[in-house]
């Protein structure tokens, strides 16, 4: 009998980061790219994005992370739609490099 093994290391989740990591480093590059960073906190509401990052002359975008293909509640999803659907800047971030496209786009 053959032994399946393990599978990569992907599949297995050891080198998966969590939605922890990559918002603290996300959080970490923006403010040292300009951005103030502030945990987005809104008692009663549970689907409102993790953060809100600023700059100067009134730029301000939020961000919702999750953990690699990691998906939105439902509330999340309301909440969301009806954020942007009033004019504001709403990203989620599942990865590094989302983050970095979305944010760098309010850099110019
Ligand atoms: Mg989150």
């Amino acid at each position: 009998m053959k032994l399946a093994g393990l599978g990569p290391p992907r599949l297995r989740g050891i080198d998966r980061l969590t939605e922890g990591q990559i918002q603290k480093r996300c959080v970490e590059w923006a403010k040292r790219n300009g951005w103030k960073a502030r945990k987005y906190v809104t008692p009663g509401n549970n689907g409102a994005p993790d953060y809100l990052f600023r700059r100067p002359y009134g730029i301000c975008v939020w961000v919702e992370f999750k953990a690699p293909g990691g998906r939105l509640s439902a509330n999340q999803e309301l909440e969301i739609a009806d954020m942007r659907k009033d004019g504001f800047t709403v990203y989620v971030c599942d990865s590094f490099d989302s983050f970095y496209d979305a944010m760098y786009e309010h850099m110019q």
